[in-house]
């Protein structure tokens, strides 16, 4: 039989998707009593052969300050068109063009095997692309040279419309969104090649 173990593995190794917690806190107090943030390791562009490209854009929660997508854990009423957004709580009237979907007609997103999905949005004016560096500085500095000489490379291949974030980490953490304010923390890796305000984010 398999364990609770086996059950997350196969889930992280299906979706590219590793949190740092199993499960939800069910309160603001127990958030806040978390001693680890909960957070998620993704995996942009995982390959997933049983899958089709998703040609749409997300269906969002209603709620300014929530904004969830419509995922297989949402309650849905087939009959009134609505869904429940499983973060808040609020009820969402599906769009219009979703006024055929029934408990045998689902739009992929409510399909429970298709837990993580990656969708290619249609909208035009859409934010251009965000490329986040996550950097571990606890290395020699052969290692640290080859790790700057990699990054660089990287860099000359961005589109020069991207925005670039940097996260290191050794014994600090250095999170900035403005790769010219970390050059600043992080001398022995950098500086690279760039102009200070040609990536920001
Ligand atoms: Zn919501």
């Amino acid at each position: 039989m398999a364990t609770w173990q086996d059950f997350i593995n196969q889930n992280e190794d299906r979706d590219g998707v590793r949190m740092t917690w199993n499960v939800w806190p069910a309160t603001r107090i127990e958030s806040t009593k978390m001693v680890v943030p909960l957070a998620a390791l993704v995996t942009p562009l995982k390959e997933r052969p049983d899958m089709p490209p998703i040609c749409y854009d997300p269906v969002l929660c209603g709620r300014t300050q929530c904004r969830a997508v419509l995922n297989p854990m949402c309650q849905v009423d087939y009959r009134s068109k609505t869904w429940t957004c499983n973060f808040c709580l609020q009820r969402n009237a599906f769009p219009q063009h979703y006024a055929a979907i029934s408990e045998s007609n689902q739009p992929a997103e409510l399909i429970s095997q298709f837990s993580t999905i990656e969708y290619q949005l249609q909208r035009s004016g859409q934010a251009p692309v965000i490329f986040l560096f996550v950097v571990d500085t606890c290395q020699d500095e052969e290692n640290l040279q080859a790790l700057k000489e990699s990054l660089q490379l990287s860099l000359s291949l961005i589109p020069p419309t991207a925005l670039v974030g940097l996260i290191t980490f050794g014994k600090m953490v250095c999170m900035r969104s403005n790769l010219h304010l970390c050059i600043t923390h992080f001398p022995l890796l950098l500086p690279l090649s760039l102009s200070p305000h040609s990536h920001s984010i």
